[in-house]
Formats: structure tokens, C-alpha cells, sequence
């Protein structure tokens, strides 16, 4: 990897503490993998609570200048860092795609969508208004005014391990809070080189840190950012099940939280749609980072009268995707993450042949063997399947016919979780209604790509609480004040 890199010092194998890289305090490792090849790529530091408090130590230090900086000022300092991950965008998609597995050309845009949430926070920065509101009495004035939270913990997941980052450290940093990032244990790389640039832009020491671990070094790391005094909120993106776990542990120092969790996103194309863009959307939304991704399509749902065709279109697609190592040429669909995530798919597809479905396409292991899956597509899927009520999170499209709007509705409600959806009609009756009635923090209406640093995301229900992205994205950084001042 390192040899493929314009600037091979992107590529570090050391922690971010303190704006200091530092090897942990007892010396212990942990391998990073690459799961296109199942090879060891580096050895990063196994950090815990210790280093972790030291970081939270310096970010509640640098945090108080960072500050009492103008909007400007940290906007200018922000601007720096965007370009640099934009400059090294080649580097970091290489860096990312070694120890992730996405092809390259979707872990290169990654890394701009990633950038594009520091400049546009950089942006934000200076547009912190606070608020007058007209005297209770004749000598009273009243201000609101909004002031950065104080230090920020993170903890984000292995799929976008870019991106997952920004879209919480712009709006922080950008609020003039102080970051401690925690990266998912697969992708620790991704965000150390995001450290490298960061110091190379002016974020100040200790401000911004990289603390890296392993699965069980996380739950140390995330119990100190749950009773360590200084962190003032907790953000964190991964599944619903961990997200209850640190929202408890949160609960004792009643921190404010932010959680960006699991999804079980319908998927529904009515017969007036437009079948082939239908299909493209699927396509895209099913099937990116390999169905890695908590917006990924999770439940087809297909009018009666379009299903075949619809069926036949997808299958059609889904057989034309390229399989592969993410940095060969032409590869439009890497490896899973790890076995773990091999065996979900494995155990989803059993259960819905069991109860009745039928494959269309893929259904097993690919040929290429480690942690490769073949894109599938299965028909005549049910309600009491696995694949309905569960996240996937691999290739597995599964399609459902329904005959009504009333129907299809009730059942893309029927979940716990409330993330993404998404459906293709014409009718402008239709789509006003289902827009309306689906519960879910957000709905693509024609389209399978709502990702954009300028809209909010997140989720409703079990989903989530919270928004990233968009103005609305920097309030959960920042803390109001009301002054009541009498003159
Ligand atoms: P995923 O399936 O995306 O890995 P998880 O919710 O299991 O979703 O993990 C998301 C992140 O949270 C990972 O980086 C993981 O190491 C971390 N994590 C898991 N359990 C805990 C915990 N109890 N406390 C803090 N972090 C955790």
C-alpha cells in the first residue's frame, strides 16, 4: 500500500493523542487488515481509558482558545483541512479502500463527501446566530446566545471510515468544540491520516485526537467518555443494539447524545414508476459499499403489476456487477468487512429459501473466495422472514409484491427502526401521500442517493436522535444561553 501512495506519510501506524503520536501506554498493537486479501496491512496502537483521558485532558485545554476564536477564524483554519483532503484525495481513497474494501472510485468519493462536511461546516462556523427576544418587563432585555458544547466524544463504525468522522468533527470543531475520535476498530488508517492533515492545516494540538483500539479496548474507551467530567456530549454512529448501551451510560452524567443508528429501509416501486430509473436507484442504493451502509435498501417492496419485470430488470443489473479487490480496475463491488458479516447474509438468505423465497440471482460465497459474497436478488419474500425485520448490511436484495398503497405502507412502517426510505411513483397524489406517511427521517422520492452534506440526516423511532449535515447539523454541538439583562 505504502508504495502506491504519492505521500507515503499518510499511511501512519501511530495514535493521535494529545498533539502528540504516541504507541500505547503498555505498548500493545492490534493488526489492520485488508479484506479484499485477508492480509495484515500495519499494526496500530491498542489504546485505553488511560491515553483516552489524556486526550480529553488536552482537548478541554485547547478547546477554551479554539473558542474564543472568531467563526472566521476557525472557518479559515477548517477551509485548510478541507483542501488537503481534497488534494490527497487519491492517497486517502487508496488508504481507505486497503483496510475497508470499497472499490476505489466509491472510497475516493467517500473522501470528497467526507471533505465536503468540513467545508461546508467551515461555512457554518461563522453563522452562529443567537436570537433577541422582546423584554417580559420594561426593564428587561433578553438574549440568547450559543456557545460550543466543550469536548466532544465519537465513536463511529467501520463503512464510511472517513466520512462518519467529519460529518461529527466538522460541525464540533466548527461550533468550537474540542474532538476525540474513536475509529472503528477495521478502519483506524482512514482517520489517522485525517489526523496527519488536520495537524498540517493548524488545528491546534491536543484540539482534535485519534484514539484507536480494538472492539474491547471500545467499551473502556467509551465508559471513559461517559464518566469522564470534561466531555460535555457523546456522538456516535453504529448499530441500535451499542447505541442503547452508551445512551444508558450517557444517562449518568446526563450528556447530550447524538446517535445515527441502525436502519431497515423500505424500498417501494409502485406501477406507475419508471422501471428503469426504479431499477438504477435500487441499484445504488441497494448495492453501494456492497449493501454496507444503514440507508442501503433492506425491503423491496414491487406493485404487482410491474413485479416481474421489475424482478427481471433488477437480476439483469445485479449479474453485470463486477466483483472484486476494490483496487483492481473495473471492480464495481469489493469483499464484506469480515466473516461475521459473510455469515449474517448466509444465515438471511437459508431463512427466507426455508420459509418459501427463491433465489433469482447469487444466493452463495464467491468463487474468489475470503470474505467475497455474490450479489443476489430474491424473490417472494414475507413478512416473518429475518430479512424484514433485520439489517442486512450485505448484497442481499429481497423482493417482496404487495398489491396496495395502503398495504404497502403499513408494512414499510412496521419496524422498529425509522432511518432511510425510499419509493418511485408519478402520481403527484401518490407521492404527496406516501411521502407523508412513511416514518422515517428521511424519504428519497425517485431517486436512491439522499447522502449530501447540505441536507439533514438521520433518524426517527430506534433510528436515531439527532441530524447531521445541513445548518441544522451544528445545533447539536452547541449549547444556548438566555441572558436576561436589566437595565
Ligand atoms: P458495526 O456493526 O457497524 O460495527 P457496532 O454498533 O457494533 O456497529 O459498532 C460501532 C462502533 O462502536 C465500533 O467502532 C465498535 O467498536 C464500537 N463499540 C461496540 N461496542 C461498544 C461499547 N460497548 N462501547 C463503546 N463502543 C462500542
Amino acid at each position: 500500500l505504502r508504495a502506491r501512495l504519492k505521500d507515503p506519510s499518510l499511511l501512519v501506524t501511530q495514535a493521535y493523542v494529545a498533539g502528540a503520536w504516541i504507541d500505547a501506554d503498555d505498548g500493545a498493537t492490534m493488526e489492520v487488515r485488508n479484506p479484499a486479501r485477508g492480509d495484515v496491512i500495519c499494526t496500530v496502537p491498542n489504546l485505553g481509558r488511560a491515553e483516552t483521558a489524556r486526550a480529553i485532558a488536552a482537548a478541554q485545554i485547547a478547546q477554551k482558545e479554539w473558542a474564543a476564536r472568531t467563526g472566521k477564524e476557525r472557518a479559515n483554519v477548517l477551509r485548510k483541512w478541507f483542501d488537503l483532503m481534497m488534494a490527497n484525495q487519491d492517497d486517502l481513497g487508496a488508504i481507505l479502500t486497503a483496510e475497508m474494501g470499497k472499490p476505489l472510485a466509491e472510497a475516493k468519493g467517500e473522501i470528497a463527501y467526507g471533505a465536503s462536511f468540513i467545508e461546508w461546516f467551515a461555512e457554518e462556523a461563522k453563522r452562529i446566530y443567537g436570537e433577541t427576544i422582546p423584554g417580559h418587563m420594561r426593564d428587561k432585555r433578553i438574549t440568547v446566545i450559543k456557545q460550543p458544547i466543550g469536548v466532544v466524544g465519537s465513536i463511529t463504525p467501520w463503512n464510511f471510515p472517513n466520512a462518519m468522522i467529519t460529518r461529527k468533527c466538522g460541525p464540533a470543531l466548527a461550533a468550537g468544540c474540542g474532538f476525540v475520535a474513536r475509529p472503528a476498530e477495521d478502519t483506524p488508517l482512514s482517520a489517522l491520516a485525517l489526523a496527519v492533515l488536520a495537524e498540517r492545516a493548524g488545528i491546534p494540538a491536543g484540539l482534535f485526537s485519534v484514539v484507536t483500539s480494538d472492539k474491547k479496548g471500545a467499551v473502556g474507551i467509551g465508559k471513559e467518555f461517559c464518566e469522564n467530567h470534561a466531555v460535555r456530549k457523546l456522538t456516535f454512529t453504529g448499530s441500535t443494539e451499542v447505541g442503547r448501551i452508551l445512551l444508558r451510560q450517557a444517562a449518568d452524567q446526563v450528556m447530550k447524545c447524538s446517535m445515527e443508528l441502525g436502519g431497515n429501509a423500505p424500498f417501494i416501486v409502485f406501477d406507475d414508476a419508471d422501471l428503469d430509473a426504479a431499477v438504477e436507484g435500487a441499484m445504488a442504493s441497494k448495492f453501494r459499499n456492497n449493501g454496507q451502509t444503514c440507508v442501503c435498501a433492506n425491503r423491496i417492496y414491487v406493485q404487482a403489476g410491474v413485479y416481474d419485470a421489475f424482478a427481471e430488470k433488477l437480476s439483469a443489473a445485479v449479474r453485470k456487477l463486477n466483483v472484486g479487490d476494490g483496487l483492481e480496475a473495473g471492480v464495481t463491488t469489493g469483499p464484506l468487512i469480515n466473516m461475521d458479516a459473510v455469515e449474517k447474509v448466509e444465515e438471511h438468505v437459508a431463512d427466507a429459501l426455508a420459509k418459501g423465497a427463491s433465489i433469482i440471482t447469487g444466493g452463495q460465497r464467491h468463487a474468489l473466495g475470503g470474505t467475497f459474497f455474490q450479489p443476489t436478488v430474491v424473490a417472494g419474500v414475507t413478512d416473518d422472514m429475518l430479512v424484514t425485520n433485520e439489517e442486512t448490511f450485505g448484497p442481499l436484495a429481497p423482493l417482496f409484491k404487495f398489491d396496495t398503497e395502503e398495504e404497502v405502507i403499513e408494512k414499510a412502517n412496521a419496524t422498529i427502526f425509522g432511518l432511510a426510505s425510499y419509493f418511485y411513483a408519478r402520481d403527484v397524489g401518490r407521492i404527496t401521500r406516501v411521502q407523508e406517511a412513511l416514518e422515517y427521517g428521511i424519504v428519497g422520492v425517485n431517486t436512491g442517493i439522499i447522502s449530501t452534506e447540505v441536507a439533514p440526516f438521520g433518524g426517527v423511532k430506534q433510528s436515531g436522535l439527532g441530524r447531521e449535515g445541513s445548518h441544522h447539523g451544528i445545533e447539536d454541538y452547541l449549547e444556548m444561553k438566555y441572558i436576561c439583562l436589566s437595565i
